[in-house]
């Protein structure tokens, strides 16, 4: 003869509205009664529950890994931005660079025009210049090289060196100044 055994359920309405769903999905109310009982003895619930922490400690670690990747990000951006304006400082640099270049080619151009008239100017200088004096003591022409200078009161009288310096003839000897100049302006203001 197979055991058996009655057990009676008092139960409140919601407590009776759980079994009847359970029921469904187990077929009958004693199907759904012993599935719960027995999974209460097994160690599943135990196991699941290990499940459920391991997979919250795993979803704490993404959600980490998240936030740290999200910092990167934002760092990256932060740097990103950086370079972005160091850049357009190093443009506008060059910018002003090409300017300054600019500016000094012109003001080498100017220069270099300036430079060829003043030559011109010398050349033109060097072909008035007077190169021989007439010396009254010699009765001719004297070069460059024999003149010498002397100061006087008001300039400077040119003589010619091989002789004494004498600004005019007397009884006794000839004059030897040759010519007679101003002394320079900032010269003459400065004595
Ligand atoms: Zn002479």
């Amino acid at each position: 003869m197979r055991f058996r055994r009655r057990v009676v359920l008092e139960m409140l309405p919601d407590e009776n509205d759980l079994l009847q769903r359970v029921a469904k999905a187990h077929g009958t109310m004693r199907g759904a009664l012993l599935t719960g009982l027995r999974l209460l003895e097994s160690d599943e619930l135990g196991q699941l529950r290990a499940t459920v922490a391991d997979l919250e400690s795993k979803l704490g670690k993404a959600q980490q890994q998240l936030s740290a990747t999200k910092t990167r990000r934002d760092e990256q951006t932060t740097t990103a931005a950086k370079t972005h304006s160091e850049l357009e400082r190093v443009r506008a640099s060059a910018r002003d660079a090409r300017a300054e270049l600019r500016a000094i080619k012109s003001a080498r151009t100017e220069a270099d025009k300036l430079a060829r008239d003043w030559t011109q100017y010398a050349h033109r200088l060097e072909n008035l210049a007077i190169r021989h004096l007439f010396c009254p003591s010699c009765n001719d022409f004297v070069p460059e090289k024999e003149w010498a200078e002397q100061p006087t009161r008001e300039g400077v009288g040119i003589y010619h060196k091989t002789h004494d310096y004498r600004e005019k003839s007397n009884f006794l000897a000839t004059a030897t100044a040759m010519a007679w100049r101003k002394l320079p302006r900032e010269r003459a203001e400065r004595s």
